[in-house]
């Protein structure tokens, strides 16, 4: 608590040794009544997840795992828009406290040469035109010396990346205040028109070949950032797509 830099994130904070999933406590903690701004962080998952059901690895003693439980008055539709906000908070969190440039892989990775070092899982209750709560959870590779077989290619930690051991105490104070700020940003608009220049300056390959993969038919076209609504530009030669976050990948980092 007395290292506690932020005006209402964290107003209520969690702390599990071990748990299945932050991202599962959080939702139970927001339906029986948990303020908006409460933080869930384990010292380890048992069973981290990413998108469609995936699992996120999460080794004793090298991670961050951590939620936010948000309850903003806001429409439902907007709601994940606040995957690229937590994107900027991480990657701006890894930064002040390392050095480290660390980008966004659109929607919900960031990357630190062309390596996961995070990955972002943002969930939601809600009714037709009213949002229950909504968790955002975060999982950083922050201590990790190696990975397994299946990942050593694509993931990477801040210490594998630094050679230094990273506090993560430090490193989620530090995101918890670049969140906080670029929270109260969104909210003003409810969407990314404020935020979208900052954010496109932080993507992974602008202007670079994409290839959008888990639709119809994929498809490859160049990067042009995002739009004020959060969806991905990418121009194929015979047209300009607009890609929303839900069910996709984007390859090509
Ligand atoms: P893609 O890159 O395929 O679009 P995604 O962003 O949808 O992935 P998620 O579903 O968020 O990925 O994350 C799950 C995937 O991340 C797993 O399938 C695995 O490949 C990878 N992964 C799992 N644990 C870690 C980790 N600790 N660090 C980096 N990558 C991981």
């Amino acid at each position: 608590e007395s290292i506690r830099q932020t005006k209402w994130l964290a107003s209520e904070y969690y702390y599990l040794d071990e748990t299945e999933s932050t991202n599962m406590v959080a939702k139970k903690l927001a339906e029986e009544g948990a303020a908006h701004g409460t933080v869930v962080v384990a010292g380890r998952q048992t069973a981290g997840k990413g998108r469609r059901g995936r699992v996120w690895e999460t080794p004793p003693k090298t991670s961050i795992s951590m939620t936010y439980v948000l309850k903003p008055d806001m429409m439902p539709g907007n709601a994940s828009m606040l995957t690229l906000v937590m994107a900027m908070a991480v990657v701006r969190g890894i930064e002040s406290l390392t050095g480290l440039e660390a980008k966004i892989k659109w929607p919900n990775d960031v990357v630190i040469n062309g390596k996961k070092v995070c990955g972002i899982l943002t969930e939601m209750s809600a009714q037709m035109d009213y949002i229950n709560h909504i968790v955002v959870g975060t999982g950083i590779n922050v201590l990790n010396e190696e990975f397994s077989d299946e990942l050593k290619d694509k993931a990477t930690s801040i210490y594998l990346e630094t050679g230094k051991s990273v506090q993560r105490a430090g490193l989620i104070e530090a995101i918890n205040r670049q969140f906080e700020h670029y929270y109260e940003i969104f909210m003003e608009t409810q969407d990314m028109s404020v935020l979208a220049k900052e954010y496109n300056t932080l993507l992974v390959n602008l202007g670079g070949q994409v290839r959008v993969e888990g639709g119809k038919e994929p498809y490859v076209g160049n990067s042009r950032g995002i739009t004020q609504r959060g969806e991905l530009i990418v121009d194929t030669w015979e047209a300009r797509r607009l890609v929303s976050s839900g069910e996709v990948s984007v390859r090509g980092v």
